[in-house]
């Protein structure tokens, strides 16, 4: 062999040798160097190109044995992959950052049909309430309202509940420090209207109440009544029950029967439980039921004479009759809802559905 040739060939591979080296640092620095996507392209003909460095070692290596070549090529291949991911990561990376910035040159389809913006609706809570109050009115009942933070005389007082009754410890009440309380009932509001109105009056009075109670699928500590009262001269039982049983049926958009269960409540007498035909099953028996064709649907009775005398009212000749009903339970049965603590869970799953 040619000695001269031999060494030329050894130095020929050296010489390749540091050449892809070295041209790996450099391509790499370029390519970190690129802050667009055209120099980019710049470096990638650069290396990769027709003309480029890569293709002018491999046609540097005719006149090498076969291994050497193979093992240049080889090299030279690898550095080839290298460039290759480099420029892909480079332009992904690139891409992002005017990405960024399209906004303003982005093409908008001016035709495409609009996004829609969500409306709302109100609440079941509140759907239930206006459906009660419109039936109300058009009954000649008005609504009125009253403070949700009461003193002990308007709660308990002056609705014939005394200090030592033990009828208050039926109200788990939530005392504030200045000795004020969150109403336990709106019957409170039956003696504030009394005070300045006079007979005959129909009103109903929807709003919170409050009661110190654990939750469960049907307590709440935070939830609604709505308390009714008519006054007058010659109210009664009947009255009460024909203005009930007219509330229910277009509440429930049913014929529906009530009856009346003797009971006790301070603040009337006589009092009464107010049952109603099961709206499920129309009085047959059901589980909503128990069974019993019936539903448990509110207290209510005769005004007391004292709470009259306790509002600044003459009781004599006077007669009316006063009832309270949960919100919640109404609503409950109207959508028929499993669970009390849905209403003020947040659940958008349970609201949508409204
Ligand atoms: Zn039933």
């Amino acid at each position: 062999m040619n000695l001269a040739l031999f060494w030329g060939i050894i130095n020929l591979e050296n010489m390749t040798e540091i050449n892809l080296e070295s041209l790996k640092i450099e391509a790499k620095k370029e390519l970190e160097n690129s802050s667009d996507l055209r120099q980019l392209e710049e470096v990638s003909k650069r290396y990769l190109g027709k003309q480029g460095e890569i293709a002018r070692i491999l046609r540097s290596l005719d006149g090498l044995p076969k291994e050497k070549r193979a093992a240049i090529g080889k090299q030279a291949n690898d550095f080839k992959n290298f460039i290759n991911l480099k420029i892909e990561e480079k332009t992904k990376e690139l891409k992002e950052k005017s990405g960024r910035g399209l906004g303003s040159k982005e093409w908008i389809d001016i035709t495409a049909p609009g996004r829609k913006p969500s409306v709302g609706h109100l609440h079941p809570l509140t759907l239930t309430r206006r459906k009660i109050e419109e039936i109300f009115q058009t009954m000649g009942f008005s609504i009125i309202e009253g403070p949700e933070v009461e003193n002990e005389w308007y709660n308990f007082d002056a609705l014939n509940i005394p200090k030592d009754h033990p009828a208050r410890d039926a109200w788990d009440t939530f005392y504030l420090k200045n000795g004020m309380l969150l109403r336990t009932h709106t019957s409170p509001v039956q003696i504030r209207f009394m005070e300045k109105n006079n007979p005959p009056f129909r009103v109903i009075v929807p709003g919170r109440i409050f009661r110190h109670e654990a939750t469960d699928p049907s307590h709440e500590f935070d939830f609604n009544q709505l308390e009714g009262l008519m006054v007058g001269e010659d109210i009664s039982a009947a009255n009460f029950k024909a203005v009930i049983e007219e509330f229910y049926r277009r509440f429930f958009g049913k014929q529906v029967k009530i009856r009346l269960i003797p009971s006790f409540f301070p603040f009337t007498e006589p009092s009464f439980q107010v049952d109603m035909s099961c709206v499920n099953c129309g009085g047959k028996g059901c589980p909503a039921c128990k069974h019993t064709g019936w539903l448990e649907m509110m207290g209510a009775g005769m005004v007391h004479p004292n709470v009259f005398k306790y509002a600044g009212l003459n009781p004599k000749g006077l007669t009316g009759f006063a009832f309270g009903m949960g919100l919640e339970r109404l609503a409950m049965m109207k959508y028929k809802i499993s669970d009390i603590r849905l209403f003020r869970g947040g659940d958008l799953r349970f609201l949508q559905q409204f």
